[in-house]
């Protein structure tokens, strides 16, 4: 029996994919090993460390002018990384617009103090409506301009960017490859693979290699986060979390197989469309969020009573419905529907959210 999955992360696999990892575990492409057995220095990895990164420039669009790296340590792991990588004696500015670009914004502080600045925050609206970036201009000589795309627990999106004088830096961990977005618009795009690429244990980074050229790292910056040292390294500084690059690789394979970004992009659409056209035409589920900023990976929702949450969850998890449970930010419940998860998913909790307000009413 599989389950349907709306864990905010890691996400579900689509079962083909896990069946054709399945297929090659123990002997991949006649090796006579497995790939987490593999050298990370031997050709078959770096056949797949390639394929996987030429794929992932194919299905996202992105140009020659970036490198595409994959790290280890989490998207978290970049809240630090990026400042000592790139912020040397300058400024750089951030977008409070969640939680996740909360920890980004307050590990820089922590660390860098004076020289980081807020620029602007949704948290006084409780992150239920994001702040127009045209309107928050990153200041004068800025060393970078941090945003995050999709706010995960609140269940935001942005549609659009700005264009900005500094490089703009986008944590898309919660919905890269989920709709069709220029990724040349960014100097750096990085995101944990958890939620729409494939396993944890991989970082995609996507940077500018000008960016990277001009870079002066902090010496405290490891050598496995140092952007230079990895590209010296031809992105392979250490040991990378070699099963995951290849989880990875089989699932954009899969992703290309079924029409790429923009295929997805329809599915994904209609699976949140589902859930948020029905909490529209009921009192009984609610939703606070700004309609316009309304998330396509990650739907809100909540009940009147907190009791009522609580028994909604237990029962979905009972009809095979998963992790359903909000953040404990956020509370309520929330729908993580990612790439992995299928049109039918959406409509068995759909129907099951049906089922359980004719019930509770
Ligand atoms: C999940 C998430 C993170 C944290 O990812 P880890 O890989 O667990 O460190 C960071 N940013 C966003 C937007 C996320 O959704």
């Amino acid at each position: 029996m599989r389950v349907y999955n709306f864990s905010a992360g890691p996400c579900q696999f689509p079962l083909e994919v896990l069946k054709n990892i399945q297929k090659d575990f123990t002997n991949y492409k006649q090796t006579g090993m497995s790939v987490m057995e593999m050298s990370h220095r031997s050709k078959p990895y770096d056949d797949i460390n390639n394929e996987a990164i030429a794929l992932l420039r194919e299905l996202l669009n992105i140009n020659d002018s970036y490198e595409i790296f994959f790290l280890q340590g989490g998207a978290s792991e970049q809240f630090l990384t990026i400042p000592l990588n790139l912020l040397g004696d300058g400024v750089a500015d951030y977008a409070v617009t969640g939680y996740f670009s909360k920890k980004a914004y307050q590990t820089a502080k922590n660390a860098f103090k004076d020289q980081i600045n807020l620029i602007c925050s949704s948290e006084n609206n409780n992150f239920t409506k994001l702040p127009s970036l045209e309107e928050h201009k990153p200041s004068k000589n800025s060393k970078y301009f941090y945003i995050t795309s999709n706010n995960t627990v609140f269940g935001l999106r942005y549609n659009e960017f700005p264009k900005v004088d500094c490089p703009l830096i986008c944590d898309m961990s919660s919905d890269i490859a989920s709709a069709v977005v220029d990724i040349n618009q960014f100097d750096i795009v990085y995101a944990g693979a958890q939620k729409n690429l494939g396993a944890a244990g991989v970082t995609v980074v996507i940077i500018k290699r000008e960016l990277i050229e001009k870079s002066n790292p902090h010496l405290l910056c490891v050598p496995t986060q140092n952007y230079k040292s990895v590209l010296a390294a031809k992105g392979i500084f250490n040991t990378p979390s070699t099963l995951s690059v290849y989880t990875l690789l089989e699932n954009m394979k899969y992703l290309k197989s079924i029409g790429g970004v923009a295929a997805i992009e329809k599915i994904n659409r209609q699976k949140s469309k589902l859930i948020y056209d029905y909490i529209d035409s009921t009192d009984f589920y609610i939703n606070n969020t700004a309609v316009e900023n309304r998330s396509l990976t990650n739907v809100v929702f909540k009940t009147r009573s907190l009791e009522l949450d609580k028994k909604f969850i237990k029962q979905a998890e009972e009809n095979n419905l998963i992790s359903l449970k909000g953040h404990n930010k956020a509370g309520g419940m929330r729908a993580s529907m990612y790439n992995g998860m299928p049109l039918e998913g959406a409509q068995a909790l759909l129907s099951f959210m049906k089922k359980f307000e004719g019930e509770n009413k």
